[in-house]
């Protein structure tokens, strides 16, 4: 029987790696840009942490988590989110003493036992930043600039939106939640189950149903905005006019919500229309209250995650990228076979793209093989051009080719353009 992956958690094929790479590589130079250092924490953790750290009345926790005991001894869970294990490292190596705010980002795979769809799986990338150890307006509006610049500026993604709220602290929190929770339970009946379900667990969480029952609701509801407390009102207000000021577009969505319990204040998503369903890019905000609950000092944060198959789904299409780029070295004979190998080996440990065909086939399926590898040049080494001190070197952009001596062939191969 033929052995088949796991749905919801696909592999990335060769042809699909390189867009992946660009994109991690253009991430790190950025994020190293705002002074933002990688951090790799362990795919699994204590089921506690994700429990205490994203909220027991949130979808994640109540189902979606891959949960298992250990050995018969520790409950563990695969990492559903990269927030709470980052707030544990920090605390458990007293980052807070290194700095005042402790900047850092983490890339990997995430799971989530979700219903597998387009844009949805179990198995998933995400792009973290974390800022923890401030609670100044000024941190998220960097860290709102920081997102739009790896959105707009380095994948180049076109036509997103910025959606931006606040949902309030543990001051204001309590009445938003029961405002709303009072306008909804009058009209419960109305609520598709899931909803009715929050009514009583996470209130909040009714306002980003996709349900047109709910969503119809919802838009007569209170809002968060209308009763966020003195300090949330004013922390909002900075955010908005730093935002202004840096130019960052955004519109102010009064029902985006977080699915995790420990957001505070300043919340935001970012969206691509273009997609179907699943069109939020990225989403985060603040979480002034989660260090708390994992066990250490109030300590107010803020950051976001980015997930990486969204973004690749969303990038200009693949063409422009195809670059003709290093060389492809063809030969005819052992003794050309010979001395090609000893050119490779000397252009690629001085950086350039090489490859050559190591099982003796004929010239045109070599040259088939250089145009399918999207060499710029091919260089022809037959044993009798050997001999001679000469090969022939063509052009595959402009398709013509001249001869070459074979003297000093490695630096005229490395002067050449577009290798
Ligand atoms: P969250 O951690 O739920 O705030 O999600 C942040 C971002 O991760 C979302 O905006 C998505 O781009 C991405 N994401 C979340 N869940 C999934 C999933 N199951 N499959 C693919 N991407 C996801």
């Amino acid at each position: 029987m033929k052995l088949k992956g796991v749905r919801g958690a696909p592999d990335l094929l060769p042809q699909e790696t390189a867009r992946w790479q660009r994109v991690e590589t253009a991430t790190r130079f950025l994020l190293q840009r705002y002074g933002y250092a990688e951090i790799r924490t362990p795919v699994f953790e204590r089921t506690e942490l994700f429990v205490r750290g994203i909220g027991e009345g949130t979808d994640i926790v109540e189902k979606e988590m891959y949960t298992f005991i250990d050995q018969g001894e520790v409950n563990l869970t695969l990492r559903p989110e990269g927030t709470a294990p980052v707030a544990r490292a920090y605390l458990e190596h007293q980052m807070a003493a290194q700095f005042p705010l402790v900047k850092l980002y983490y890339l990997g795979p995430m799971f989530r036992r979700e219903r597998p769809q387009s844009g949805r799986y179990r198995q998933f990338h995400q792009i973290g930043v974390e800022a923890i150890g401030s609670d100044q307006p000024a941190v998220d509006a960097e860290v709102i600039d920081l997102l739009w610049a790896l959105m707009v500026e380095e994948f180049r993604i076109p036509d997103l939106q910025l959606r931006l709220n606040s949902i309030g602290d543990a001051a204001c929190r309590p009445t938003i939640r029961d405002r709303l929770r009072r306008y909804m339970t009058d009209r419960s009946s109305a609520l598709c189950p899931d909803c009715q379900g929050r009514l009583t667990r996470n209130p909040l969480r009714i306002m980003d149903c996709k349900q047109p029952g709910c969503q119809h609701l919802v838009a007569e509801a209170p809002k968060p905005l209308e009763s966020l407390c003195e300090a949330c009102a004013a922390h909002f207000t900075e955010v908005r006019g730093l935002l202004d000021h840096l130019k960052i577009p955004y519109t102010i969505d009064e029902r985006l919500v977080r699915g995790l319990e420990y957001y505070t204040k300043t919340a935001f998503e970012v969206i691509n229309p273009r997609l179907g369903a699943q069109n939020a890019l990225a989403g985060g905000g603040r979480y002034d209250g989660l260090i708390e609950v994992v066990g250490g000092p109030s300590t107010p944060a803020m950051g976001f995650a980015v997930g990486i198959e969204r973004v690749i789904a969303s990038l200009p299409s693949a063409e422009e990228e195809d670059v003709l780029r290093g060389i492809y070295v063809a030969t005819l004979g052992r003794e050309a076979q010979r001395a090609g190998m000893g050119l490779l080996q000397e252009l690629r440990r001085r950086g350039m793209r090489g490859l050559m065909n190591l099982e003796a086939r004929s010239l045109k399926s070599q040259m088939r093989q250089a145009n399918k590898e999207r060499v710029r040049y091919c260089l022809i080494l037959g044993d009798e051009e050997l001999g001679r001190g000469q090969a022939t070197l063509r052009d595959m952009m402009k398709a013509d080719q001249t001869s070459v001596e074979l003297v000093h062939i490695v630096e005229r191969l490395m002067g050449l353009e577009g290798v």
